[in-house]
């Protein structure tokens, strides 16, 4: 029975990451911690952004809570909550560093519906320089309004 009660821990994890990653970045990474993310939209030369730390400020209670999981016996539970959200860094790090800003050369050219939401729903985001008035905080849900554009634009070109 844990078994399965440690695969629905690390997939609620997952899931709920999506919401925490929204109210981060709306209310931290677009608030008081924006000098680490503004060069993220006024990008500068480099490989490397200030904003690659919020990768590290991530792991670190991830790997926590996983070493506290593993080696604490009765607190596997939290490995798994440290688990889910390792997970959902890694598919964050594939769809928001990979496939939207191509900072390494894969999936440069998708024609996947998803994809193309998520690329739209991201660009919106980017079309914002500064940290007010923003939208579009989320990474993996896209809101309806941006499927619709891909919908249409899909639609004129012939190829939806
Ligand atoms: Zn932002
Ligand atoms: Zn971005």
């Amino acid at each position: 029975m844990t078994v399965l009660y440690y695969i629905l821990i690390v997939f609620g994890t997952f899931l709920l990451m999506e919401g925490v990653t929204w109210l981060t970045h709306r209310f931290v990474m677009h608030g008081f911690l924006w000098y680490l993310h503004e060069d993220h939209h006024r990008k500068g030369p480099g490989f490397f952004e200030k904003n690659d730390w919020f990768f590290v400020i991530f792991a670190i209670p991830c790997m926590a809570m996983i070493a506290v999981g593993t080696l604490v016996p009765g607190w596997w539970w939290l490995g798994a909550i440290g688990f889910g959200v390792m997970l959902y860094g890694a598919a964050y790090f594939l769809v928001h560093e990979i496939i939207i800003h191509q900072r390494f050369k894969y999936f440069t050219r998708s024609n996947n519906k998803y994809i193309k939401a998520i690329r739209w729903a991201h660009k919106m985001h980017h079309k914002h320089l500064g940290k007010e008035h923003g939208e579009s905080f989320g990474m993996l849900l896209v809101h309806r309004r941006y499927w619709r554009v891909i919908q249409k634009k899909g639609e004129n070109t012939g190829t939806g």
